[in-house]
């Protein structure tokens, strides 16, 4: 892990962008169903893994670490000097992911853990210095196909999927239009 102070209550972070390997090696693998049809994820109980259901993904996103600290750098100069929070996972999605609930992160290695709780306490530790709002950009790759950005907005996809059906409009659910609601500006 690696975290940059900030002075703005501004979070960058790159959850999947690491390079480097955990202590012991442990690749993550898919998961397996249990006898209520749920997936779980273990290094040692789970012996026959259900690829289709229970399936997790290995890839990086590739360049995010790179692309969240040239993001960081550009806050920085555009803001006069006053840096935004940078929080980079340098693990390998292979070894960890910690965008996901720790069982299926890191499968009981506890060299995993150990980095897993690591990435969370700084991230929430960050968080309650933001007083009495801030902004997390969590930075992400996509592999649909398209050289576009997509943009989230912390809304449910079947919320999204329900407002297109009924022309609905979302802006209002949305997390930026929460923090305009509150007085927030650039
Ligand atoms: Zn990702």
């Amino acid at each position: 892990m690696q975290y940059v102070k900030g002075d703005i209550n501004l979070l960058i972070a790159v959850s999947h962008g690491g390079r480097n390997s955990i202590t012991g090696n442990v690749l993550r693998k898919d998961g397996c169903l249990d006898s209520d049809g749920e997936c779980f994820y273990s290094q040692t109980d789970c012996l026959f893994p259900d690829i289709h259901l229970c399936d997790i993904t290995l890839l990086s996103d590739f360049n995010t670490d790179i692309l969240g600290e040239m993001i960081a750098a550009q806050v920085e100069e555009a803001l006069g000097g006053l840096k935004p929070h940078l929080l980079i996972c340098r693990k390998h999605r292979k070894y960890i992911d910690v965008n996901r609930e720790i069982e299926e992160a890191c499968m009981g290695d506890a060299n995993c853990e150990e980095v897993y709780h690591d990435y969370h306490n700084q991230f929430y530790a960050i968080l309650k210095t933001f007083k009495p709002r801030g902004l997390i950009i969590d930075f992400h790759g996509q592999a649909n196909g398209q050289n576009s950005t997509e943009f989230g907005y912390r809304i449910d996809k079947d919320v999204i999927d329900n407002a297109r059906a009924h022309n609905d409009n979302l802006d209002a659910t949305s997390t930026l239009n929460a923090l305009l609601r509150e007085g927030a500006s650039m």
